[in-house]
């Protein structure tokens, strides 16, 4: 007899089941629970974009541009890209839509991103990021409204403790261009020492080097300038409003003034949550201003800022989280009950009790069933009880049984 061989799950993805996926869900809930609070509006996006849409904003040099995206070619001969990550998508709809006409417009998103990365605990191929963006507000407000929002994000997810957000300014175009050009003179005083993939870094984009993982590069970033010597006075009060912000909000925060964002439109603020709970995948929330975004995709001048976290990450770090058990577990007795008992058990669901039914095996399977699901009762249905309209109702934490009404089932469980 020959067998088919089942096809692999493909590698870097996951099938979310059982506790992991109660993790993810909790911190969905959390987030859509917060952003209201918020008042931030939802989006659905498309899962893929023209290729364009994310290597014009992202930059070309970026690790997510140059070694991560899954692009190919659709039949129509169109390079397109799964989303590696929210925002360009975002800014893309900002400019497509017309959505300019409601700025400044407070938006979040969650679901799937793709990176082509070396898979891992906590790094995948798929996995799945919520997302929060002001877009069309510059004023420093709106950064601290995110960081806000990320912080109680964090709090109400209850894991807060050891978490930390890292802050820093990655300054005006002015800042930036003075502080890049004392990073290349350390870095070229260093460059025999430097990584090869740093070695590129340094003609491209020298910011990079700071966020290199690689061992090597490490004492030569760590020991690297901070940008404060460089900051331009606009700049400079710029960070001390967030700050400030910050610190009336009650937002704990702490200064890395080597902190820089993997992609090239960053301005300003910029800033990671951290954890050393989880190795080397540390990073669970991440964003900044990016004020340069909608420009490189051809709009007008629009500032922006924003954050994504990895859901799995955050799932990562949240307490077991359990299911609701069922209020009610309805065992008919027989099989002779069993169209009665899916009539309770439907007007329970309506009437909005979480409820199951045990129909498998025998009565007494059926009863076990009935007490493994954790439920608070059983409304048993035998013959007698089908013939008056009515079920024994047994609580089964207190052991009481009980004979009731099938029209008063849902006050007596209630
Ligand atoms: P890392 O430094 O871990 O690669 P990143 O800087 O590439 O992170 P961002 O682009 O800022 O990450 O994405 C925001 C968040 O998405 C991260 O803080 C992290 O929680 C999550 N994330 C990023 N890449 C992955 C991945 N491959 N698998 C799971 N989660 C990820
Ligand atoms: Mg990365």
């Amino acid at each position: 007899m020959s067998r088919i061989a089942t096809p692999n799950r493909i590698r870097g993805t996951q099938d979310i089941f059982g506790d992991n996926q109660r993790r993810f869900a909790q911190v969905v809930e959390a987030f859509e629970r917060v952003r209201k609070l918020y008042c931030f509006q939802r989006v659905e996006l498309p899962v893929f974009e023209a290729t364009a849409v994310f290597a014009r904003s992202l930059g070309e040099t970026t690790d997510v541009v140059s070694k991560e995206m899954y692009s190919f070619e659709d039949r129509g001969g169109d390079s397109i890209t799964l989303r590696p990550e929210f925002t360009a998508g975002i800014a893309r709809a900002f400019l497509t839509e017309g959505w300019q006409q409601y700025a400044p417009l407070k938006l979040v998103t969650h679901g799937p991103v793709f990176r082509y990365e070396r898979p891992q605990k906590g790094r995948y191929r798929q996995f799945h990021q919520i997302d929060a963006e002001i877009i069309g507000a510059a004023e420093p407000m709106a950064d601290v409204e995110l960081l806000v929002f990320a912080d109680q994000l964090i709090r109400e997810l209850g894991i807060a403790d050891g978490v930390t957000l890292q802050l820093n300014t990655l300054g005006d175009a002015e800042t930036r261009d003075a502080w890049r050009a004392a990073l290349v003179a350390h870095f070229e005083a260093h460059r025999g020492e430097l990584s090869e993939d740093s070695v590129a870094r340094l003609g491209k984009n020298p910011l990079r080097i700071l966020d290199s993982k690689d061992p090597r590069d490490r004492p030569i970033a760590d020991a690297a300038p901070g940008i404060d010597g460089f900051l331009t006075s606009d700049a400079g009060a710029f960070f001390e409003s967030v700050t400030r912000g910050l610190d009336a909000a009650g937002v704990a925060w702490t200064r890395n003034d080597r902190l820089v964002r993997g992609l090239d439109y960053y301005r300003h603020t910029a800033f990671e949550f951290t954890t050393d709970r989880l190795g080397a995948q540390g990073a669970v929330l991440a964003g900044g201003r990016y004020d340069g975004l909608i420009e490189s995709l051809g709009g007008p001048a629009t500032a922006g800022v924003g954050w994504a976290a990895g859901i799995e990450r955050l799932g990562m770090l949240v307490a077991e989280a359990d299911d609701l058990p069922p209020m009610v577990v309805v065992v008919p007795m027989g099989n002779g009950e069993l169209n009665i008992a899916a009539a309770v058990l439907a007007g329970l669901r309506g009437a909005g009790v979480a409820a199951d039914m045990a129909f498998a095996g025998n009565f007494k399977r059926r009863l076990t069933k009935a007490d493994v699901a954790g439920a608070h009762f059983a409304a048993i249905i035998g013959e007698a009880e089908a013939a008056s309209a009515s079920v024994a109702l047994k609580n089964l934490r207190s052991g009481d049984q009980r004979v009731v009404a099938m029209a008063d089932l849902v006050e007596a469980v209630k």
